[in-house]
């Protein structure tokens, strides 16, 4: 059952296999420590790659865990796979809320107005809510990884499938109930569709706030580029159920230090607690398995 299903899965420390809290935290894994910093060029600390990181947290029976390193030629393009249509309708949009890990802008999902359809997906998805995760500094901050390399924020787009389920619950426990679009930030331009979530940040600065923001539409935030690797993986925080097929988008969208640092500004924690500031708010890295990720596009040359 229900309970069951979630004690095995309920994650353990990489180091010590101590049963971390309900929700992961990424106090107890800290980033790792920088190495290999030139002698006289000690303050100029190297970046970090994933494969540096711990090693993952285990899931007993796990097979399918999210997030994994996407090795770019270890990816199989697959000819079949469509393009991934989007149609979100910009009024289901409803508000945004800081649920104590991530903030989350949350849509109307009691109808098919907000849905993706094609790509790898069998069924057309309605969209349910979208959230960030992102590092205390750029060197780090996204769950998924390219090539063992860390972007500084990674965006998801969580949509189910009531095709075949009668609810987003229902659908969290199931192989096929969830598709999550993943989008990676990097550094570099201001993003305007971005700015009009972050100009409302600071009303939702403490856990358990809440505020209405009707009307968005975040396709604004999903690249153009058609291209994206496609895997079966889990959801990246408990349940950490076995249900979402993930669809990485290959390219990034740009943003700049300021939109970066607005998110850092958000905390942990409500009021009257000691401030935590909220960062560092992603899951390590999980091992790929018996699994392959497949590109929608044709593997290129180069290094
Ligand atoms: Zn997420």
């Amino acid at each position: 059952g229900w309970a069951g299903r979630l004690r095995d899965l309920r994650p353990r420390c990489c180091r010590c296999s101590a049963e971390l809290g309900w929700l992961p935290s990424p106090l107890l894994h800290p980033p790792p420590p920088h190495s290999g910093a030139a002698a006289g060029a000690a303050s100029v600390p190297a970046a970090p790659t994933a494969c540096e990181t711990p090693s993952p947290l285990t899931i007993p029976g796990g097979t399918r865990q999210s997030p994994i390193n996407i090795q770019w030629r270890d990816s199989v393009y697959d000819p079949f796979l469509k393009p991934l249509k989007i149609s979100y309708d910009p009024t289901t949009c409803l508000h945004i809320w800081n649920n104590g890990y991530s903030f989350l802008v949350e849509f109307d999902d009691s109808t098919d107005r907000s849905t993706i359809v094609g790509g790898p997906l069998e069924n057309q998805y309605r969209l349910k809510q979208f959230h960030f995760h992102w590092g205390a500094i750029n060197d780090w901050g996204s769950e998924h990884t390219v090539d063992c390399k860390f972007y500084p924020a990674e965006l998801h787009l969580v949509h189910w499938n009531a095709v075949e389920y009668p609810s987003f619950e229902e659908a969290v426990m199931e192989g096929n109930g969830l598709a999550v679009i993943g989008v990676f930030l990097k550094l570099g331009a201001r993003h305007e569709g971005l700015q009009t979530l972050v100009d409302a940040l600071p009303a939702v600065r403490h856990k358990d706030t809440v505020i209405e923001f009707d009307v968005f539409d975040p396709s604004c935030l999903i690249p153009s580029c058609p291209d994206y690797w496609t895997y079966a993986g889990s959801l990246t925080t408990p349940p950490l159920t076995e249900s979402v097929t993930w669809i990485i988008k290959k390219k990034p969208i740009e943003v700049d230090e300021d939109q970066l640092e607005a998110f850092r500004t958000l905390l942990f924690t409500s009021h009257g607690e000691e401030e935590r500031r909220m960062v560092d708010n992603f899951r390590p890295l999980q091992p790929l398995m018996n699994r392959t990720v497949r590109s929608s596009f044709r593997p290129q040359l180069g290094p």
